[in-house]
C-alpha cells in the first residue's frame, strides 16, 4: 500500500524549527493550489516570493524539461552553456561585469560579504574590516549573513558571533554618519526590507549611503533577494530608485521556484575573488541555470514588468476596499507585487492570526513580523485570480474582526 504524509508526520520526521499551515498543498498551476483533500487555494504568497511565474509556468517547465533531458550538474571543475548564458543575460540588463552563481539568498550575501572584506584588505587593509546594515534587515541564515541581519533572536544562542558588524537603523542617515569611517568596508542594505516589515528605503536615505560609501571607500551593497528580477516593478530595485550598489544580491524569483542564487559585481571588486577565494559545488549547476535564464529572460520584458505595475495598483485598491469597510491597517504600503499592510492599533500583533483563516477561506498570504500581513504573488497572476482572492481574504477579515 502507498503512503500518504500526512501534516504529523512533519513534527514526527522534520527537525521542529518550521511550524507549517495544516494543509499540505499537492499540486499548482498558475495562482491556484489544491492540497491533499482536493481544495482549491488562490496563491498570495508565491512561496515567499519565489513563485515569479506561479507554479509551473510552461517556459521554466520547459527550461527545466529540456536541460533535465540534457545535462544536469558538472561541478565547477568544468563551466557549462547554461551558466554563461546566465551570467551573461545578467551583466547586460544590469550595471554588473561579473556573476557568481550559487544556489540560494544567504549563500550569495555570504559572498557578498566575503568578496567585500577581501577587496578591503587587497585595496585598503586589514583595519577596513567594519561592516554596516540595519535593524530589521534579513540577509540570510549563515552565522556571517545573520548576523549582519539586523534581528539578533535570529543569531543568539549559537556562540561567539563574526565580528566587525554595526547595525544602524533604517532610513535613518545621521544613525549610519555615527558609525562609518575610513575603516567601514561595506554597508549592506535591502532597498526594501522584507521580512522587516516591507518597509521601502526613501530616495534620500539610499543617495546618502551611495555618497557615504564614496566618501570613504567603502562598497554599497544591495540585497536584492527578495526585491530583485521584476518583483519591485523593474529587473531590481536598485533601478527604481537610479543608484547603482557595488555589489547586488538575488535569489528568490530568480529561478522561480528552483533554487539558484547570484551575486553580481564590477570588474574592479571581482578580481578580489581570484582562484580559490571562494566557490561552491552546486554554484552554476546547468540545471538551475537553464530554469533562471528561461525566468530573468521572460520577465524582464516591458510587458511583464508593466503587468508588475499594474497589478500592484490592483492589489493596493483591493486592500484599500477592505480596510474602508474593517479598519484592519494602518498602512498599506510596498513595490510592485511585494505588498504589506501593517495592522492598525486594535489589531495589533495579529497579523498572523489571519493566515490560519485564509486558509479556510481558499487564500494564501504571508507575515512580515507580527504587524504586517505581506503579499508576495505571481508576477502575472490573473486579474480575475486577485479579485476571488481579496474576495477570499475579505471573508477571513470579516472572521478576525468578529472574534475580536
Ligand atoms: C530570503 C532572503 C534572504 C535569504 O535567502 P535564502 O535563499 O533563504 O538563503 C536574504 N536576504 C533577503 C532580503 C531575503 O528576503
Amino acid at each position: 500500500m502507498s503512503y500518504t504524509p500526512s501534516r504529523q508526520d512533519f513534527d514526527h520526521y522534520m527537525t521542529p524549527n518550521y511550524s507549517p499551515q495544516q494543509i499540505i498543498p499537492v499540486r499548482g498551476e498558475g495562482s491556484r493550489l489544491w492540497d491533499q483533500e482536493g481544495r482549491e487555494y488562490i496563491d498570495f504568497a508565491g512561496g515567499i516570493a519565489v513563485n515569479s511565474l506561479g507554479h509551473c509556468h510552461p517556459v521554466l517547465v520547459n527550461a527545466l524539461k529540456e536541460q533535465g533531458e540534457t545535462l544536469w550538474h558538472l561541478s565547477n571543475v568544468f563551466t557549462n552553456e547554461p551558466a554563461l548564458k546566465l551570467a551573461k543575460t545578467l551583466t547586460e540588463r544590469t550595471f554588473a561585469d561579473k556573476v557568481f552563481l550559487c544556489s540560494s539568498g544567504g549563500e550569495a550575501n555570504e559572498a557578498a560579504l566575503k568578496l567585500a572584506r577581501r577587496w578591503a584588505v587587497d585595496h585598503h587593509g586589514e583595519h577596513k574590516d567594519k561592516i554596516i546594515s540595519f535593524y530589521q534587515s534579513f540577509h540570510g541564515r549563515t552565522f556571517f549573513t545573520v548576523s549582519v541581519g539586523g534581528q539578533p533572536k535570529y543569531s543568539q544562542g549559537f556562540g561567539p558571533v563574526p565580528g566587525g558588524i554595526l547595525h544602524a537603523s533604517f532610513n535613518d542617515l545621521e544613525s549610519v554618519r555615527g558609525l562609518v569611517g575610513d575603516d567601514t568596508c561595506a554597508i549592506m542594505v535591502e532597498p526594501m526590507q522584507g521580512e522587516g516589515g516591507i518597509v521601502p528605503a526613501t530616495q534620500e536615505f539610499l543617495q546618502g549611503l551611495r555618497d557615504l560609501c564614496d566618501e570613504h571607500n567603502a562598497l554599497l551593497i544591495f540585497d536584492e533577494v527578495q526585491t530583485g528580477v521584476g518583483r519591485s516593478g523593474e529587473l531590481y530595485a536598485y533601478k527604481n530608485f537610479g543608484i547603482t550598489p557595488d555589489i547586488l544580491t538575488s535569489a528568490k524569483s530568480l529561478g522561480g521556484g528552483f533554487p539558484v542564487g547570484a551575486m553580481l559585481t564590477t570588474d574592479a571588486i571581482a578580481a578580489s575573488l581570484a582562484i580559490g577565494t571562494h566557490g561552491s559545488t552546486y554554484g552554476g549547476n546547468a540545471l538551475a541555470s537553464a530554469v533562471a535564464l528561461a525566468a530573468v529572460e521572460f520577465i524582464d520584458t516591458p510587458e511583464v514588468l508593466e503587468g508588475v505595475k499594474y497589478r500592484h495598483d490592483l492589489f493596493r485598491e483591493h486592500l484599500e476596499t477592505i480596510n474602508r469597510k474593517h479598519g484592519v491597517f494602518k498602512e498599506i504600503r510596498g513595490m510592485g507585487l511585494l505588498m504589506g499592510a501593517q495592522m492598525s492599533d486594535a489589531f495589533e500583533g495579529r497579523a498572523k492570526d489571519i493566515l490560519p483563516l485564509a486558509i479556510e477561506e481558499g487564500v494564501m498570504a504571508l507575515i512580515a513580523g507580527p504587524n504586517v500581513l505581506r503579499m508576495a504573488p505571481s508576477l502575472v497572476i490573473p486579474e480575475a485570480d486577485i479579485a476571488e482572492g481579496m474576495a477570499r481574504l475579505e471573508r477571513a477579515i470579516e472572521r478576525l474582526v468578529a472574534s475580536a
